[in-house]
């Protein structure tokens, strides 16, 4: 019944999904409490206190209408995120260059649906959010890998090659999943000049997409580039699933802002595509509360102590990574660069992680930290025990 290329895909099992199922394997043998499961990026900080209120406070409400609107969303609610924009980055935002969407993940898809031609390339950065890769063959589009450099900022060099007349767009993610690297400003710079001399070598637009779901996990002082500042035309992807805590909720916006070459038609084309893929408009209570939610986000420190107990316990046992500025996750380097056998061993003490031959970077695992404090303090010893499975030299 299913199509070829869907029935392919199943056979692909995604190295998340595979840790998952493992993490459910370990628990029922033996207990929730003594399996670590740091596979996920399902955020357990507890949503704030206001969301919850206004939730009840609109659920309350005998005249709350449930009724089709426009696919952009309600236009109080994107006046409220233009204007808390047009106040933290100083951009001239009206309604018309916001469009709420079904989380990120939505927004990336009616973005591409928008865009690509069979055939355009799409550039991703190693390593990558493994769906970046459905998304993309979702519209044809072909993907092209940059690698990174040491840091896991990107390598420009790599960038100024892969650059073709096929591409189309290219996707920045920062805070970065899965290393928590913050692309610096330079960065940003950088790229918006490659991508300017090359929309002018080949003289049509390229289009820099910025998915931002953990804009607002940052653990450093340091402030994030804001991509449309360096690059006009930039769209940015963001999402509450991880700063209000609301993952499965799928709510988040698109900025086109006005700038964005043929912006009019675009922004159609991504409204035309959200109906099209019967998304039809973003749910509608949840945009309610984010609109009255718009200056809150999650206990930051929930996830700041939650770092540094993991990333204290790494360093001192001796394992190879670089601390996570932003989102929840530290890429760990494989002894031996043997990514297998590093999962395999940290299986038999119980420690579910995620390779990263999964987001196009063999060698690595990716330790996500946005599970409760508890699972991380029992956690230690088993990561101390898995150093010395692994011979590694404490500090
Ligand atoms: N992009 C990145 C880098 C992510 O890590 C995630 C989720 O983990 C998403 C997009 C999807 O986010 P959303 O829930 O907003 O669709």
């Amino acid at each position: 019944m299913i199509s070829k290329e869907m029935n392919k895909n199943l056979s692909i099992n995604g190295g998340i999904r595979e840790a998952f199922n493992e993490a459910r394997r370990q628990k029922a043998l033996y207990g929730d409490e003594n399996v670590y499961d740091l596979s996920i990026g399902n955020p357990s900080a507890p949503v704030p206190r206001k969301v919850t209120e206004v939730l009840k406070d609109f659920c309350g409400k005998k005249e709350l209408d449930h009724q089709y609107m426009c696919e952009s969303g309600y236009e109080e609610v994107r006046e409220k995120i233009a204007d808390h924009l047009n106040q933290k980055y100083n951009t001239g935002y009206g309604i018309n260059n916001i469009i709420m969407t079904n989380g990120v993940a939505g927004g990336i898809n009616i973005v591409l649906r928008a865009l690509l031609n069979p055939g355009d390339e799409v550039i991703i950065f190693r390593p990558y959010y493994p769906a970046y890769k459905g998304f993309v063959e979702n519209w044809q589009g072909k993907i092209v890998e940059v690698n990174p450099k040491e840091d896991f900022q990107p390598d420009f060099e790599d960038l100024e090659h892969k650059i073709t007349i096929r591409t189309k767009v290219v996707i920045v993610n920062s805070p970065h999943n899965p290393t928590g690297v913050i692309y610096t400003k330079e960065t940003a710079a950088k790229i918006s000049e490659i991508l300017k001399s090359k929309q002018k070598e080949y003289g049509h637009a390229i289009c820099l997409l910025s998915d931002e779901p953990y804009r607002d996990l940052v653990y450093i002082e340091e402030e994030l580039p804001w991509w449309p500042d360096f690059y006009r035309n930039t769209i940015v992807s963001y999402s509450f699933s991880k700063s209000l805590s609301l993952a499965g909720e799928r709510i988040g916006y698109l900025t086109i802002p006005t700038e964005v070459e043929d912006s009019e038609n675009v922004i159609k084309a991504v409204r035309l595509a959200m109906g099209r893929l019967g998304f039809v408009n973003a749910p509608a209570l949840f945009q309610r509360i984010v609109g009255e939610c718009i200056d809150e986000q999650v206990d930051l420190e929930y996830y700041a102590k939650n770092r540094q107990i993991l990333y204290g316990t790494l360093k001192q046992c001796g394992y190879e990574c670089i601390e996570p500025k932003g989102a929840f996750y530290i890429f760990v380097k494989a002894p031996d660069n043997n990514e297998e056998r590093f999962l395999e061993l940290a299986r038999k003490r119980h420690l579910i992680f995620v390779g990263g031959s999964s987001f196009g970077y063999s060698g690595y695992v990716r330790l996500s930290f946005c599970c409760k404090y508890e699972v991380l303090q029992r956690a230690t010893d088993a990561l101390k025990h898995l150093a010395d499975d692994c011979r590694l030299t404490a500090s």
